[in-house]
């Protein structure tokens, strides 16, 4: 095998070089392993043979004490330090002088640099800095992996461990691939200067650089707002003007470094010491430290911060600590497998992009950016929320199969796409898909979706850097509807407020937003805005059927004040020339539990109802959708819940007002069967659930559930979960979930 031969060439030459340079008769590299022993890697001037055979234990000796403070260490004479631990094949008692540095990657120790002198010496601070700044070369070479293949036998280096992380998933779905740094890191190769007088001119005018491109960041994204988005902005500016960094690094490239390891290195001690922090500002601060340092790194290295689309490998799976919606879209979707975050949650615009683009993501996956290592394997499994890095083989192999019965399963889903949707026993049953951007069209021919039974136009406007202005409005509501061909789109006014809020309209901050001034209620107290929505759509939608609904209705007036502001645009486009709309519908989403109380009058006064039963969960049971502690305390599939939803059927089939279900539940098979046992038919979900329920239908027999579930809901019941037997129910049925 040529390539062992090699690294531990290399290496031994390395050896030799430092001790050469250092003026020592000895310098040893020790690595850090997985079992977290660290094992001799090369050595100049002990004896060779103890090369792989000599470990130390986790704590043990000098060279343990150095990794566990993560602190260089000079003694002058070592063989009395209390930690001093004597290895007698490696021939060391003879020298008295010891210098050990940490080798740091991410503020984690993965080695031990050593060197040591026969005679008593004071080693001096810049001696101590030059065996840091190698110790930086070496981190590049261990973290690399090449040198996994001289490891002593069955061993593995610990900075190329498998790792299994756990954050939130945020877009379902497994990915296996390769991690792409979405920010790069630099590597820096050159460490010593040529000349300090033009390399302190080189980081000056990076640092200039660098903060002019932090001020563009923050006036970009500065709307005047203050508060907590203000202020950490603000804290990013101030570090990059922190007057002790730009001193430690003037001092390192006056030592001789160059800018580029200068940077590297001030970065490197203050991650080691900021790593063991655990206040939260104080980690913060270091996330922001650290973006600094890469952005000047950035700058020196002439390189953009931002991959290139075009640089994408194939089976890519994107790591970044954070990402704006726009930088996803940026990317070829086709070789994206996955994406790994530090932060964004899970009705963040980064997510929902994700989301409709079906790439697994996970979010909250600590300092995951400061551990991967460009190209190394992972695996994102965005149903779990489960992070694999460097996966071992056996792992790996369980989520390939993992992954291929999920595709076997997206294939008969796919097969099921022209096979109509009826039950068992003959109930035709309408399947609808849920939208919010474009990219998410091509979903609706894919899954043989009949239309597009909820179009959220707020990611539009959550996705601009402004306002956006009626003729882009306009633009995109055509743009839906030609995509959509001849299948309905049923699109909903703006729905913001509560989580969804505009970057740039200001004084919104409440402190209970979701029972706050949000949707409608915006929209019936600024009827400007409202109306320039209603024109775009009606204006896109000429010669076309027209179907629009309004969110968090909670009276029948302000609909009727909605119906009294559509109208008039209809006969104000019509007036002006435009072509009028085929027919023109304007539904209601039942959402808000008063309307549960009014449902003769909404039925008769709406063209037609769709349920929101993520809001309608919300507020009949008083628990934030986007608190996790309270989110899933109570089941939809309750008592209480199931009644509610059936009442809202029943009057629908009363009054002949055709009613639709849109909220996540129609989207799972177990709940839909629910849903289709107390009277719902047509049902509105995200594209990956066509397939899941369609298949859940075809094995259903609707009445003989419907009088299951009818005796469920009829008992006595306190208002606990009816999933137990709803499960037993579609086992003895044969349905399949
Ligand atoms: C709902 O509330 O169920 C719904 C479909 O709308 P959103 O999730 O956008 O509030
Ligand atoms: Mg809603």
């Amino acid at each position: 095998m040529a390539e062992p031969v090699t690294a531990q060439a290399r290496l031994d030459r390395i050896v030799v070089l430092i001790a050469s340079n250092m003026v020592a008769e000895v310098c040893s590299l020790y690595v850090v392993r997985s079992d977290g022993v660290m094992e001799l890697f090369a050595t100049e001037g002990l004896n060779r043979e103890a090369v792989h055979l000599t470990t130390m234990e986790p704590g043990e000796g000098l060279v343990g004490l150095i990794a566990s403070s993560a602190e260089p260490l000079a003694l002058s004479d070592a063989q009395h330090h209390p930690a001093f631990s004597y290895k007698p094949e490696t021939g060391e008692e003879i020298y008295q002088s010891f210098l050990g540095v940490p080798v740091l990657r991410g503020g984690a120790t993965i080695g031990v640099l050593v060197v040591q002198n026969r005679a008593r010496r004071t080693y001096s601070e810049e001696e101590v800095e030059a065996l840091q700044t190698t110790a930086m070369l070496l981190a590049e070479m261990i973290a690399s992996g090449e040198l996994q293949a001289i490891v002593a036998k069955g061993g593995q280096i610990a900075v190329r461990n498998p790792l299994a992380m756990r954050g939130l998933g945020i877009a379902d779905g497994l990915g296996l691939g390769h991690v792409v740094m979405h920010q790069p890191r630099v590597a820096v190769s050159k460490i010593v200067a040529d000349d300090v007088d033009s390399e302190l001119l080189r980081l000056e005018t990076a640092i200039s650089a660098m903060r002019a491109s932090v001020d563009e960041l923050i006036d970009r994204t500065d709307d005047g707002q203050s508060g907590e988005h203000r202020d950490v902005l603000e804290a990013f500016r101030m570090i990059a003007h922190d007057r002790g960094w730009l001193r430690r690094l003037r001092e390192a490239v006056s030592s001789g470094l160059t800018a580029e390891a200068a940077v590297e290195r001030v970065q490197n001690d203050a991650r080691a010491k900021l790593q063991r922090q655990t206040d939260p500002y104080l980690r913060d601060r270091l996330h922001d430290l650290t973006d600094i340092a890469n952005r000047l790194l950035h700058q020196l290295a002439g390189q953009s911060l931002v991959l290139l689309p075009e640089e994408l490998p194939e089976n890519a799976i994107l790591v970044a600590r954070s990402m704006s919606p726009a930088a996803l879209l940026d990317y070829d979707r086709s070789r994206l497998r996955g994406l790994v975050l530090e932060e964004a949650g899970a009705s963040s615009h980064v997510a929902i992009v994700a989301r409709a683009l079906a790439i697994p993501a996970v979010s909250d996956v600590t300092n995951v950016t400061e551990i991967v290592e460009h190209g190394d394997a992972i695996i994102v499994d965005g149903d779990s929320g489960e992070v694999y890095l460097r996966p071992p083989p056996d792992v790996e192999a369980a989520y390939a199969e993992r992954a291929r019965m999920r595709a076997r399963k997206q294939a008969q889903y796919r097969a099921l796409r022209d096979v109509p949707t009826v039950s068992l026993d003959g109930v035709p049953i309408g399947l609808h898909m849920n939208a919010g951007l474009l990219v998410d069209m091509p979903h609706l021919a894919e899954t043989g979706a009949e239309s597009i039974g909820l179009f959220r136009t707020e990611l539009q406007f959550m996705l601009a850097p402004r306002f956006p202005r009626p003729g882009v409005q306009e633009q995109l509501y055509r743009a839906i509807l030609e995509a959509a061909g001849d299948r309905p789109v049923t699109f909903r006014t703006l729905d913001i407020g509560g989580d969804k809020l505009l970057p740039y309209m200001k004084g919104f901050e409440e402190e209970n937003p979701a029972l706050g001034w949000r949707a409608l209620r915006i929209g019936l107290d600024r009827p400007a805005l409202l109306r320039m929505q209603l024109r775009a759509f009606i204006r896109a939608g000429g010669g076309r059927e027209l179907r629009i609904m309004v969110p968090m209705v909670s009276t029948v007036d302000e609909y009727k004040r909605t119906r009294a502001l559509f109208d008039r645009e209809v006969a104000w486009c019509a007036s002006h020339g435009y072509a009028p709309p085929l027919s023109a519908k304007l539904g209601v989403m039942v959402e808000v539990p008063s309307l549960l109380f009014q449902l003769e009058e909404i039925t008769a006064a709406a063209d037609f109802l769709s349920v929101g039963s993520n809001d309608l969960m919300q507020y009949l049971y008083a628990v934030d959708r986007d608190n996790r502690r309270v989110a899933n305390r109570f089941d939809p599939l309750s008592v209480g819940f199931l009644r509610a939803l059936r009442s809202i059927a029943a009057a629908s089939v009363r009054s002949g007002t055709p009613l639709t279900l849109c909220g996540e539940i129609g989207g799972r098979p177990l709940e839909a069967m629910a849903l289709l046992a107390i009277g719902y038919r047509q049902l509105s979900m995200s594209a990956t659930a066509i397939g899941p329920v369609k298949a859940m239908i075809l094995t259903m027999n609707v009445a003989e559930a419907t009088r299951a579930v009818e005796s469920m809901l009829a008992e006595g019941r306190d208002d606990a979960s009816l999933r137990e037997p709803l499960e037993a129910l579609a086992g003895r049925l044969a349905i399949r979930l």
